[in-house]
């Protein structure tokens, strides 16, 4: 018999991108004299990044390079989007997009997927946040009702409409992905590789919701799509941000009802079932290039639904 550990449990390791420890302050970003006195702050911080790239300081680790309210005050009074991350011991946080802001010294500019494993637990989840939002607002400069401008509001939760006739209101997208597992019994699992993943590599099979289906109803569609195997009960594991560029990740458990493979080729190479050694191997493996089966690392919340199957979960 397997301990069960509850997922929420200290035990179970933080998944990459989750775990912000920024306070939203929600109910602050309207009232824009409140930002305006924050953005105006010498202990305010400012996150900038170029081209989606995160400015990282390179001290003994590797960390966010905040700019102080003093170092910043350019870039902080400066025309254009700024987005306010959340507040930490009282302190406000922005992030904005800088084209011509040169890295100081000891920092780079970094890809976020790159620098994530480095980063103190907390870390990659600002940097997640702040990725999907400057990328969100660079991205949503004109009205996808009128064709008109749009402008910040509300410390970056929202893009209004500049033409009064429309008005419309534009809100930052999540865009929702189930992630299963999808098990045969405790003892084996299926697993698929797609045709860009490195040599031996296989993950938890995925797909993007589609509008009006539930959580259940994805995980099945997208299995019997992609493997051919009918899925019944479906069980939720864990969650993940993934600001690539902005989708949230849904991992679940399902239950298989069938057997029988039958591979959709157009969108995988692979799909195969494993037994429970064979994945425990694969995920001691995940670094190994040598391997001929490995599971996905860390980074990846396949990685931790595995684990959890594994776990018992
Ligand atoms: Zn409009």
């Amino acid at each position: 018999m397997t301990n069960k550990i509850p997922a929420n449990s200290p035990a179970w390791p933080a998944i990459p991108f989750s775990g912000n420890p920024l306070d939203r302050a929600a109910n602050f970003r309207r009232e824009a004299d409140w930002v305006d006195q924050q953005r105006r702050k010498a202990s305010t911080r400012l996150l900038p990044l170029n081209a989606l790239k995160a400015h990282i300081a390179f001290g003994d680790e590797p960390g966010i390079g905040w700019l102080s309210g003093i170092e910043a005050v350019d870039l902080l009074d400066a025309p254009g989007d700024l987005v306010f991350l959340g507040l930490r011991d009282g302190v406000a946080h922005f992030a904005r997009d800088v084209a011509d802001f040169k890295a100081l010294p000891g920092h780079r500019f970094m890809e976020v997927r790159m620098i994530t494993p480095q980063l103190a637990e907390g870390e990659a989840a600002i940097l997640a946040q702040a990725r999907s939002l400057v990328d969100w607002h660079k991205r949503h400069g004109y009205c996808a009702v009128c064709g008109h401008r749009t402008a910040l509001r509300e410390a970056g939760y929202m893009r209004q409409c500049s033409n009064q006739e429309c008005n419309a209101q534009h809100f930052p997208r999540t865009d929702p992905v189930v992630i299963m597992l999808v098990e045969d019994g405790p003892d084996r699992c299926l697993l698929g590789r797609g045709r860009q993943f490195a040599t031996g590599a296989f993950s938890a099979l995925a797909g993007f919701m589609e509008p009006g289906e539930s959580l259940e109803e994805a995980v099945r569609r997208e299995v019997q799509e992609e493997a051919g195997i009918r899925v019944g009960a479906v069980r939720y594991v864990a969650s993940q941000p993934w600001p690539f560029p902005s989708s949230l990740m849904i991992g679940c458990i399902g239950t298989a009802l069938d057997d029988a493979i039958s591979v959709d080729d157009k969108e995988l190479e692979s799909v195969r079932w494993f037994s429970r050694a064979e994945v425990e191997e694969m995920m001691a493996n995940w670094n190994n290039n040598e391997a001929p089966f490995r599971a996905p690392g860390p980074i990846a919340i396949a990685h931790h639904i595995i684990k959890r199957w594994l776990g018992g979960a």
